[in-house]
C-alpha cells in the first residue's frame, strides 16, 4: 500500500524537497494534494506534473489564477478555510506540513482531528501552541514526525532508547552568517547579508531566524514538546560545519550523535518512511572534507532571541505565542527593509514585556495572543521615528 501524501506549503524549500523525494520513490508515495500560499505560477507547474486529486491556494486572491489550470476531477480550494478543509477531507495518511509561520497551526490541528499523522516541519505549531498540539495528538493517536533536521537527528539518535534515560539534549546550531561579526555593526546587517546562510539553503523567513538564532531558540522549544525534556536539560551548542544535526546524552554519560551532510531530503525522507529506510543518493564524502568538527557556547548577548526563547517557554502559557507573532512581525520588517537587523529582537522584547500571559490557554487564547502581539509589534514600529 501506498502512503499517501498531502503536502502543504508545496513552493517553499521543504515542499520542493519533498516533492522531489515522491518523485523518487514512485511505488512508496502517492501525492494526494498540495497548497501553496501565494506562488501561483510554480504551484500550476506543480499540479501539472503531479496531477493530484486535490489543490488549493491559501491566498484567496490568487485563487483565479490556479482556477484556469485545474482540471475536472481535482479538487480546487481556496482561502485559509479552504486550506482547513483540504486538510480534513483529503484522503491522506500523512500530512507534511510545510507552511510558514502560526498559519500552519490550524491545519496541524485540523490534520491531528482528522487523525492523519503530521510531517512537521512547521515548527511554529509547536512554538505557538505546543501544549495543545501534542496533546490532542495523544487523544487522537496521531504521530507527529519531525521535518526539522536538529529533531529527526534527535528521534533517531532516540529509537530503541527510552526517554526517561535522557540526560540531556544537545541541539547543535550552524550559528548562522554573524557568528563571527562584531556586535557593534549588526545595525548596518544588509537583508541580503542575513538571506546568506553559510550551510543551508531555505526560505527566506526561516533564513534571517537562523541570522538571529531565533531559529534555534523556537527549536529547543519545539525540542521540549516533541521529546519532554526540560528546558534546563536542552544546550544549545555552536557547530558552523552543521555536519553533527543534534546529540542525545544519556544517565550513563553516553551520547549519540546523527550526522550527514546538510541536505533537507534526508530528515524529510525518514519522517516519510518512518519505521523503514530507503536509499537515497548521497555524496558523503563531503562528510569528511571538513579538517575538523568545532564546537564552541552560543553568545546570548549578542544573540538575545536565543534567550528570549527559552524565557518564553519557562514563562509558559500565550508567551510563545507573542514570541513567534512578534518575530515574524519583525521579520517581515526586516526583509521588507523598514527596520534594521537589530531592531528584530528589540520589538519582539517589547511584545514580550507589554503582554500579559495567559496560563492554561485555550486554542482561542493562542490566537487572540498572536494577533494583539503582531498589532502590538506595528504600532510600536509606526511609532518608531
Ligand atoms: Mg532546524
Amino acid at each position: 500500500m501506498k502512503k499517501k501524501i498531502l503536502l502543504l506549503g508545496s513552493t517553499g524549500s521543504v515542499g520542493r524537497n519533498t516533492l522531489e523525494i515522491i518523485e523518487q520513490n514512485p511505488d512508496e508515495f502517492e501525492l494526494v494534494g498540495i497548497s501553496a500560499h501565494s506562488n501561483v505560477d510554480l504551484m500550476s507547474r506543480q499540479y501539472q506534473k503531479y496531477n493530484p486529486a486535490c489543490v488549493c491556494i491559501s491566498n484567496s486572491e490568487f485563487a483565479n489564477g490556479i482556477a484556469k489550470t485545474v482540471y475536472n476531477g481535482s479538487q480546487l480550494f481556496s482561502g485559509s478555510e479552504g486550506l482547513r478543509t483540504m486538510v480534513r477531507e483529503a484522503d491522506a495518511d500523512i500530512v507534511v506540513n510545510s507552511i510558514v509561520g502560526a498559519a500552519g497551526l490550524l491545519p496541524t490541528l485540523d490534520a491531528i482531528a482528522a487523525g492523519k499523522n503530521v510531517a512537521l516541519a512547521n515548527k511554529e505549531s509547536l512554538v505557538v501552541a505546543g501544549e495543545l498540539v501534542t496533546s490532542e495528538a495523544r487523544t487522537h493517536g496521531v504521530e507527529i514526525f519531525p521535518v526539522d533536521s536538529e529533531h529527526s537527528a534527535i528521534w533517531q539518535c532516540l529509537l530503541g532508547e527510552n526517554n526517561n534515560t535522557i540526560r540531556r539534549i544537545i541541539l547543535t546550531a550552524s550559528g548562522g552568517p554573524f557568528l563571527k561579526r562584531k556586535e557593534e555593526t549588526f545595525d548596518s546587517i544588509t537583508v541580503e547579508e542575513a538571506l546568506n546562510h553559510p550551510n543551508w539553503k531555505m526560505g527566506n523567513k526561516i533564513t534571517i531566524d537562523s541570522a538571529t538564532l531565533m531559529n534555534k531558540g523556537f527549536e529547543v522549544i519545539e525540542t521540549f514538546w516533541l521529546f519532554g525534556v526540560p528546558p534546563d536539560n536542552i544546550d544549545v551548542v555552536i557547530h558552523p560545519q552543521s555536519i553533527i544535526h543534534s546529540m542525545v546524552e544519556f544517565i550513563d554519560g553516553s551520547v549519540k550523535a546523527q550526522l550527514g551532510i546538510p541536505d533537507m531530503k534526508i530528515p524529510i525522507q525518514f519522517a516519510l518512511t518512518y519505521p523503514e529506510r530507503r536509499p537515497m543518493a548521497m555524496h558523503n564524502s563531503f562528510l569528511f572534507s571538513h579538517a575538523e568538527l568545532t564546537f564552541e557556547p552560543p553568545d546570548y548577548e549578542q544573540f538575545p532571541c536565543l534567550l528570549m526563547a527559552y524565557n518564553s517557554l519557562q514563562a509558559g502559557g500565550t508567551v510563545p505565542a507573542v514570541l513567534n507573532a512578534a518575530n515574524e512581525v519583525a521579520v517581515t520588517l526586516f526583509i521588507k527593509g523598514e527596520i534594521k537587523f537589530s531592531d528584530i529582537p528589540v520589538l519582539i522584547d517589547t511584545a514580550l514585556q507589554l503582554h500579559t500571559i495567559k496560563h492554561n490557554p485555550s486554542l482561542d487564547d493562542y490566537l487572540e495572543a498572536d494577533q494583539w502581539a503582531r498589532s502590538v509589534t506595528l504600532k510600536k514600529v509606526q511609532h518608531y521615528d
